[in-house]
């Protein structure tokens, strides 16, 4: 069988015609993309506002009683100023006309948002002369709006088997009863997965407006290295702790289907881009560190008990204090007479000083402390768990630069090392540790 890539578009690479042309340019260059998903056309400039808002826009304007035309006229004039550019000959205003009078009808927040990524599918698939295949026929939801990966695999295996080349739109699907339901924001990226996985693709390419991953976020370190490949659990690693290019849960699907992810950039086709797999010879990728990410705005308790090693039941007890007041825990790193909770402080607010007095009254501490203001730094790497020294390498980093370890916490993976720092150190310390592995 010939082999299949499918091929999925973000909001910026089909922003404007210039960019349609450019999405033109790649999918004909290369005849194995047969499947191509488009996301609806995204900002053009930073000032600029993404369809999908607009859209949303329209329907919370209907909702409220209130004339939605002015947005929807932002909304009509991108489209039309695609259609005309890119020279298509698809009757754009009757779709619009549709679209318009059935928001203003009152209709659903997803069908409103979906129509983004629906009239971009129609545009791209007549300027590519490839057939529309509206992704309510094949993107399945139950009843109670939750994705039906079974009902899924059979309709996209029924239809899309017969067609050699579609355009599917992204973000949306339909429940039982034909209503449409959307994925999360940024859903577009799942939809490819789905595809990508029950075509039995051979590749599934993720075309966005960065040549992949970085080895670190550019607005913290000048210019980091671009991250040729990465496994799928170092990915989850980084995405976890807020490298985002990919919507997390796209990664299942391909995943699941044993499918490579190849994260390209529109702007720089000719760019290698991060490509996402399984497994990575130990010997492949240059630096023995994968990646470094970061989150802000965490706080840790920390206990102290003479012999907490020996008390049985110390961590139940814990543990059921937060869960009586519905707050999770991030990493629970723990020595021989202490132990810490690392939480988010959005997850803390209003509860904070009760929890403490429930750890004292029930775990009876010899002493509790709060240390608020903390930022949790990932430094991920597959090759982490068989080189001697990436630890000490980190730390002595760390010291040389005068940033205080205040928390250290290695994953069982043997993947990632997890360090609290405080706030005010957070930029330093990421650059710190990028340049030791990159010097
Ligand atoms: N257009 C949708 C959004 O803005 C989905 C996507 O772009 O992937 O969230």
């Amino acid at each position: 069988m010939d082999s299949i890539v499918v091929a999925k578009f973000g909001g910026s690479s089909l922003a404007s015609a210039e960019q349609f042309k450019k999405v033109k340019n790649i999918v004909l260059e290369d005849a194995r993309r047969r499947y191509i998903v488009p996301s609806a056309p995204g900002k053009r400039n930073s000032k600029d506002y993404k369809i999908t808002d607009l859209f949303y826009l329209c329907h919370t304007h209907v909702d409220h009683g209130i004339a939605f035309d002015d947005v929807f006229s932002i909304i009509e004039q991108r489209y039309k100023e695609i259609v005309k550019e890119i020279g298509v000959s698809m009757d754009i205003d009757s779709h619009l006309k549709e679209v318009k009078k059935k928001i203003a009808e009152g209709t659903t927040a997803d069908y409103a948002a979906s129509r983004g990524e629906y009239l971009n599918g129609l545009i791209l698939a007549d300027y590519l002369n490839y057939e529309f295949v509206d992704a309510a026929d094949v993107i399945k939801f139950d009843k109670s709006g939750c994705f039906d990966s079974e009902k899924t695999k059979e309709a996209i295996k029924s239809k899309l088997s017969k067609i050699e080349k579609a355009v599917i739109p992204g973000f949306y699907g339909a429940m039982e009863d034909g209503r449409i339901k959307t994925f999360t924001r940024g859903g577009s990226d799942i939809t490819g997965s789905i595809i990508a996985r029950d075509v039995e693709a051979d590749l599934y390419e993720n075309w966005t407006d960065v040549s992949g991953f970085l080895m670190a976020d550019p607005r913290i370190v000048e210019n980091p290295k671009p991250i040729e490949k990465i496994t799928y659990k170092e990915l989850r690693e980084l995405a976890y702790m807020g490298a985002t290019v990919l919507h997390e849960e796209a990664v299942f699907p391909a995943r699941e289907g044993g499918i490579p992810i190849n994260i390209k950039n529109t702007n720089a086709p000719q760019d290698k881009g991060t490509i996402i797999i399984n497994d990575v010879d130990f010997e492949d990728g240059n630096s023995t560190i994968t990646g470094i990410a970061g989150k802000k705005n965490f706080t840790v308790i920390s206990i102290e008990k003479a012999y907490m090693n020996a008390e049985i039941g110390f961590g139940r007890k814990l543990l059921s204090i937060l869960e009586t007041y519905g707050v999770a825990f991030e990493h629970m790193p723990s020595g021989i007479d202490t132990i810490c909770l690392v939480v988010e402080d959005a997850q803390l607010e209003q509860k904070l000083d009760k929890i403490l007095d429930e750890i004292k009254r029930q775990c009876n501490p010899d002493s509790v402390q709060v240390i608020p203001n903390m930022a949790l730094i990932a430094t991920v790497g597959r090759k982490m768990a068989k080189t001697v020294g990436v630890s000490e390498k980190v730390f002595s980093a760390l010291a040389k630069n005068n940033v205080n370890i205040r928390m250290i916490d290695q994953g069982s993976s043997e993947i990632n090392i997890i360090i609290g720092v405080e706030t005010e150190d957070f930029e330093k310390a990421i650059n710190s540790i990028y340049k030791v592995f990159n010097s």
